[in-house]
């Protein structure tokens, strides 16, 4: 689907400023605010990091994008199928990883009498190019 499709589809203005933002996340994988604003200054020099930041909330709330809690900086992503992230200490380096958790969380719930709310799980590694520098 095309990112003009994406928004209206949620009934959002296919705007430059959330076009711009929606190809820079697909580019990226994962970026911060500050990263899309670094992104973004060539095309759009007077762009504020609060009208990103509103756009990105917007495209939030739709569901289009996804907010990353990995470090102590928010990453943004497009909504993709569930993953799991892989974060490396070393390099900062943010890696998508499919994984399927509903045998996980079924076995926790059966295990702790309980309901799991969220699923979302991040790991943080050594990535495979950090690691063969060491060596
Ligand atoms: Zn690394
Ligand atoms: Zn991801």
């Amino acid at each position: 689907m095309s990112h003009i499709t994406l928004l209206k589809t949620n009934e959002l203005k296919a705007t430059p400023q959330r076009l711009c933002v929606l190809e820079i996340l697909e580019n990226c994988g994962h970026a911060t605010l500050e990263d899309i604003q670094e992104i973004t200054k060539e095309k759009f020099p007077t762009l504020s990091l609060s009208t990103i930041y509103r756009n990105l909330n917007e495209m939030v709330e739709k569901g289009i994008v996804n907010e990353v809690k990995l470090t102590k900086k928010q990453h943004y992503e497009i909504t993709k199928d569930k993953h799991l992230h892989l974060f490396c200490k070393e390099c900062g380096k943010i890696e998508d990883f499919s994984f399927d958790t509903n045998s996980f969380t079924t076995k926790i719930e059966e295990l702790g009498n309980c309901k799991v709310l969220n699923d979302v799980i991040n790991l943080e590694i050594i990535c495979k190019d950090c690691l063969s520098k060491k060596h």
